[in-house]
């Protein structure tokens, strides 16, 4: 039997937590708006809320206890437990230095049995040497020797995908993983 524990890459926004919901939430309440998550048709959300600047936007997520907010999605703490025990699991987040800490603490508080070593912060996935990346951006999906599962979100459904898998959320993943289900 090989030992070989396969390695995946877990995006963190818009894969294992919900970033976009209370965001938007946030930038409606601000800005006197009423756009909904599923009118989001691209994954630059300054193209959708235009009330603000994308500056503002960003700043959003600077705001004290905003991402007590952030919550996973559903199934989330069951298939991100059950990948961290079966594969060799990495989480690969494009985040500002400013919000590094502030994520890197939230995840640990609701996802106890991850460790800081699996969180890598990078601009360019492409250079992770792992045999998945699951995403919900196409562009840091391009490019890469992994197998490429995109994250299905309403900001990504137009995009073709060649031979890309796609799930809807982490029991897919853990799925097409585990046994290739497309
Ligand atoms: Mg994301």
């Amino acid at each position: 039997m090989s030992m070989y524990k396969q390695k995946i890459a877990l995006d963190l926004d818009g894969v294992i937590w919900d970033l976009v919901r209370p965001w938007v939430a946030e930038y409606n309440k601000k800005y006197n708006d009423n756009i909904q998550v599923e009118d989001i048709g691209e994954y630059i959300l300054s193209n959708t809320l235009k009330k603000a600047t994308p500056e503002e936007l960003s700043a959003i997520l600077l705001e004290p206890n905003f991402w007590d907010k952030v919550l996973p999605f559903s199934n989330s703490y069951e298939y991100l437990e059950k990948l961290n025990t079966e594969f060799e699991v990495y989480i690969a987040t494009k985040t500002d230095y400013k919000l590094y800490e502030i994520k890197v603490e939230r995840l640990l508080q609701l996802f106890p049995f991850l460790r800081q070593d699996q969180i890598i912060c990078t601009y360019n996935k492409r250079i992770l040497d792992v045999d998945w990346l699951v995403d919900d951006y196409e562009d840091n999906l391009l490019g890469g020797k992994f197998n490429k599962i995109i994250l299905d979100a309403s900001y990504n459904r137009n995009i073709p995908y060649l031979n890309w898998y796609r799930a809807k959320d982490l029991k897919d993943v853990y799925n097409i993983i585990k046994y290739g289900d497309k």
